[in-house]
């Protein structure tokens, strides 16, 4: 029976690595914090390791875990920027992630963020709650089978959020840098992002934080969107620049943004700040923004991404100690 330590490990976790320890024939060890130099002796002895960083792994880890005989890390993310992987090559270490988890729980959740906005949800509950029943212009919506969406970066997630808003009679535009011929059954690529944006309304991010794209959309951007449109932003932070974002939607140059990530979200999210000041003016401008529906980079978090990312995981480890390889490596 193989023996594996998972580090990082949360509660809502530990069954469904059970569940899998079990089905698998694996002995499963936990450890609540990441690997650090600290508490990196404690592998000594096991088959496997996987873990989920969010700090950087320092370079002579990697010699240390060759030493105690471990091949693999089995990262439980999508992303692996915490790990270097020269030096992980370098003493035969291989680094695995998950680059896929659950297209469809970001895909549904920007819809849901569209609807939302679309359907004036929120200013509809304010007047609930307020005990105003009227029906009135403000609170009157457009339908998405007589919009167009626009789709920036047709991936894995872009692809399923544009069959989803097709699926709702809507018209598909697009832009990515290299198009996908399969996705031209349900949208309509254009030459550009700003081809993009003038006809869409609305708008949907799904392209990673690159040198290249680094607050691509700022207030010249939304010059080019129709006032009507609304911005969706499940993708990351970085993208967009939040200032010239709030300067657009205080002159009307676009009616809303969801946002589900914050280029500067590090510090906040996924941490309670109920009883601690926020001293970040940006972060509160926007989660104070009438115009802005803020969600904490929650599109994701659904029981079939938990239970992916882990069993992924899991299974790159088990897939490493079999053959050798796996097809989740991301280093040389
Ligand atoms: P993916 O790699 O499958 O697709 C990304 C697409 O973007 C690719 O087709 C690529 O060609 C395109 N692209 C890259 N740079 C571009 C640019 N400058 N302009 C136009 N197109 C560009 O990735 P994915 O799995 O679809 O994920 C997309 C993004 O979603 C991730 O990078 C991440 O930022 C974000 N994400 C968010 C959450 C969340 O909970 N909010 C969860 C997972 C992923």
């Amino acid at each position: 029976m193989y023996k594996f330590i998972v580090f990082n490990v949360r509660e809502e976790e530990v069954d469904l690595t059970l569940n899998w320890a079990k089905a698998n024939n694996v002995e499963i060890t936990f450890v609540d914090d990441q690997l650090t130099m600290d508490n990196i002796h404690m592998v000594k002895g096991f088959d496997g390791l996987s873990t989920s960083q969010n700090s950087p792994v320092p370079k002579e880890a990697y010699t240390l875990l060759k030493e105690y005989g471990i091949k693999q890390i089995a990262q439980r993310s999508a992303g692996f920027d915490y790990y270097d992987l020269e030096a992980a090559s370098a003493s035969d270490i291989i680094i695995s992630n998950v680059p896929s988890y659950s297209p469809e729980s970001i895909a549904e959740f920007s819809v849901t963020s569209a609807l939302n906005m679309i359907r004036k949800l929120r200013l509809i509950d304010q007047k609930t709650q307020a005990h105003d029943f009227r029906w009135q212009p403000s609170i009157r919506a457009g339908l998405l089978n007589e919009m167009t969406v626009g789709i920036i970066g047709t991936g894995h997630i872009g692809r399923v959020t544009a069959q989803l808003f097709a699926g709702f009679g809507a018209k598909v535009v697009a832009y990515d840098l290299y198009e996908n011929d399969d996705a031209k059954a349900y949208l309509e690529y254009k030459e550009s992002v700003e081809a993009v944006v003038e006809v869409a309304d609305v708008v949907s991010l799904h392209v990673p934080a690159t040198k290249d794209n680094h607050h691509q959309f700022d207030y010249e951007m939304f010059k080019q969107f129709k006032p009507s449109a609304y911005l969706v932003n499940a993708a990351r932070g970085s993208v967009v620049d939040t200032k010239g974002l709030i300067k657009a939607l205080d002159e009307g140059l676009i009616a809303g943004a969801a946002l589900d990530t914050y280029e500067h979200e590090s510090t906040f999210i996924p941490k309670d700040f109920s009883e601690t000041t926020i001293e970040d003016e940006l972060f509160l401008e926007v989660l104070n923004h009438e115009k802005i529906l803020f969600t904490p980079h929650i599109a994701h978090y659904t029981d079939v991404s938990v239970r992916n990312i882990m069993q992924i995981a899991l299974n790159s480890v088990l897939e490493v100690l079999e053959t050798g390889d796996t097809v989740n490596r991301v280093n040389k």
